[in-house]
């Protein structure tokens, strides 16, 4: 069957995400959305397994928020940030520095996660600087970690999957370790800071998951220890809860299970609800503070042109309005259970490692994926969207998904193991 006119016009003209673009099999045209549901150009209709890249936390077209981004795009769809100030995005910034723990309390928005991160980087580094202390300049981040694709923030991934090697000599060098987990690898972390201690800006982690890296988990005492160690060598403690943010882990933020409130978080992906671009970098006043000063030079230097653009910030507005009227921290702890229940059928399949769920994060790990085309390709013909990725498939479902259509995900999950399709 033929495809769309404007497939075949602009498919030699796009260049695809993390894409082999030589041997790329033809992507899905998708038409439209509704609740959890993508819509494709020839009537095919895929059950959503991943919220858009865990961004579409309510479904997608929400009336909700459709109507703030209406209201919105008739009165005023952007003006620059600066010198001018509107209410979408400070009451945005009131509303998140109450959510959050602590004194979390100052917002910078961008546009994206990886620009999120970069400025929580720039705070990180500039901060020592405006204190005067010298040379507190480099991160530590951890093995598995995922930060963004930006040079910046490709430097503090994953070596391996950031490409550290292929783009060496570009890169910042900062420090990427083991994620400590027990008494031993807490004390190699230790070690490792008392003697580099004077060097580093600051501890990033994602919290309680490594999304992109592999869907990784660990125990929130692992938080509770970073921010001791981080204290202790009076290093800076960053949070990237851009996965993590807004519900996933069941609760509203990841750091609220370990009681840790970092010094920077960054949060995007569901922050809009998966409608609009917006990211925002979270401070402590204690970080802003630094920044206060005569010196010209002490303020912070940037500013994205659509930074805190008036529709994304009133979307974001709105998917808060929807935390609040509606269940959604109940949602995501029957949909975890729901998860845990049917993805236990996986466990003692041939080819299955682990199956791990936390909130609405539910991961099937293989010990390999022979044919990832051949595996996409069987989920698709079972009328899901779920994009394993490395050797896991995994589910992080909109929190309204109703159990029929969890049900429809999970049992395909189970079916293309059973099958073999992924060997
Ligand atoms: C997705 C992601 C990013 C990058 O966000 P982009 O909007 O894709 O730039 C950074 N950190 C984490 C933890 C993420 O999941």
């Amino acid at each position: 069957m033929r495809g769309p006119q404007w497939l075949d016009d602009g498919m030699p003209h796009i260049w695809l995400p993390y894409t082999q673009m030589k041997t790329v099999l033809p992507p899905l045209p998708a038409v439209s959305t509704s609740g959890c549901d993508i819509h494709l150009a020839d009537g095919r209709i895929l059950t959503d397994g991943i919220a858009s890249w865990w961004t579409a936390c309510h479904g997608y077209n929400h009336p909700h928020i459709r109507a703030a981004v209406s209201a919105q795009l008739s009165r005023m769809p952007h003006v620059m940030f600066g010198g001018l100030v509107h209410e979408p995005a400070l009451m945005l910034a009131a509303r998140l520095a109450e959510m959050l723990p602590g004194d979390l309390e100052r917002v910078f928005f961008t546009d994206s996660g990886s620009v999120a991160v970069e400025v929580a980087i720039k705070i990180a580094i500039q901060y020592w600087i405006n204190r005067g202390v010298a040379r507190r300049n480099r991160l530590v981040a951890f093995k598995g970690g995922y930060h963004g694709d930006t040079l910046a923030t490709m430097a503090v991934c994953d070596p391996e999957e950031g490409m550290h090697a292929l783009f060496s000599g570009v890169l910042p060098q900062h420090y990427i370790v083991d994620l400590p987990h027990d008494d031993a690898t807490f004390a190699a972390l230790e070690t490792f800071l008392s003697e580099s201690g004077d060097g580093i800006a600051a501890i990033l982690v994602e919290p309680l998951v490594q999304g992109a890296g592999g869907m990784l988990f660990h125990g929130p005492e692992v938080l509770r220890r970073l921010r001791l160690l981080a204290d202790r060598y009076n290093i800076l403690l960053v949070f990237d809860e851009i996965f993590t943010g807004f519900g996933r882990t069941g609760t509203m933020f990841a750091c609220e299970q370990a009681d840790v409130v970092p010094d920077i978080i960054t949060l995007s992906k569901a922050l809009t609800a998966g409608t609009m671009p917006l990211a925002a970098t979270v401070t402590r006043a204690h970080v802003f503070e630094a920044f206060l000063s005569d010196n010209p030079l002490h303020a912070l230097m940037h500013g994205p042109t659509f930074m805190a653009n008036p529709l994304a910030c009133a979307c974001a507005n709105a998917s808060l309005d929807l935390f609040r009227t509606e269940p959604r921290l109940q949602q995501v702890a029957r949909i975890s259970e729901q998860m845990t229940h049917e993805l236990e059928a996986c466990r003692g399949l041939p080819n299955v490692r682990d199956v791990r769920v936390l909130g609405g994060v539910g991961v099937v790990e293989l010990a390999t994926i022979a044919d990832m085309n051949r595996l996409k390709a069987a989920l698709i013909a079972l009328g899901v969207w779920v994009r394993p990725f490395r050797t896991i498939i995994y589910l992080t479902p909109a929190f309204v998904m109703r159990p029929d259509e969890l049900s429809r995900l999970t049992s395909a999950i189970v079916r293309v193991i059973r099958d073999g399709a992924a060997g």
